[in-house]
C-alpha cells in the first residue's frame, strides 16, 4: 500500500514541478549580460511568471539551476556546492557561449573549460548572451526532460542511452 501512495505523491510533486518550476541563478563569472537577459525575462515584457516559472534565492527550493558565464577556478567549488543543495531531480541550464566553452574567456589561466567540467548540464542556451525567448525555451526543454524522465523512472536512463549510442561509435573509431 505504501509504494502506490508514495508513487502518487511523487507524481503529484512532479505535476506541480511541471506546472510551476522554480529556478535559481548562479553567476560563475559572467560578464553580466547573461544575467541582464534573465532579468529581462522576469520583467513585464517577457514576464515568465505567467508560465508559472518563479525565480528563487535559495537552491534548496529550486528545481532548475541556471548558470551564467564561464566558471572561474574560485567559483568552481561554490557552484558544485550550490548544485548539491538542489533537491533531485535537479536540472541545469548553462547559459551562452561561456557555459558551453568559456566563450571569449576560453584558454585563460583562471577559468574552467566549460560548466560540464564542474556539474552535469542538461540544457545549453545558445547565444552570447542568449535572448529571453531562448532562456524560456531552455526552461521548457528542462520540463520536457523531466516528463520523459518520469516515464522512465529517473534521469539515469538518459545517461545509459547516451552510453549505448556512444560505445559502438567509440569502438568503431578505435577510441
Ligand atoms: S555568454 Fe556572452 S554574454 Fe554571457 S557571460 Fe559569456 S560573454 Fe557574457
Amino acid at each position: 500500500m505504501a509504494a502506490p501512495l508514495q508513487c502518487l505523491s511523487q507524481r503529484l510533486v512532479n505535476w506541480a514541478r511541471i506546472k510551476s518550476p522554480w529556478i535559481t541563478l548562479f553567476n560563475s563569472g559572467a560578464c553580466n549580460a547573461c544575467d541582464i537577459e534573465i532579468i529581462a525575462c522576469l520583467m513585464p515584457r517577457f514576464d515568465i511568471e505567467r508560465f508559472g516559472i518563479l525565480a528563487k534565492g535559495s537552491p534548496r527550493h529550486a528545481d532548475i539551476l541556471i548558470v551564467t558565464g564561464h566558471v572561474t577556478l574560485k567559483q568552481a567549488s561554490r557552484l558544485r556546492r550550490v548544485w548539491e543543495q538542489i533537491p533531485e531531480p535537479r536540472y541545469v541550464i548553462a547559459m551562452g557561449a561561456c557555459g558551453a566553452s568559456a566563450g571569449a574567456f576560453h584558454g585563460l589561466y583562471h577559468v574552467m573549460e566549460r560548466v560540464e567540467d564542474v556539474i552535469p548540464v542538461d540544457v545549453y542556451a545558445a547565444g552570447c548572451p542568449p535572448r529571453p525567448d531562448e532562456i524560456i525555451n531552455a526552461v521548457v526543454t528542462c520540463l520536457n526532460l523531466l516528463k520523459e524522465d518520469q516515464v522512465h523512472g529517473g534521469k539515469e536512463w538518459r545517461q545509459r542511452r547516451v552510453r549505448e549510442i556512444m560505445e559502438p561509435m567509440e569502438r568503431k573509431a578505435g577510441i
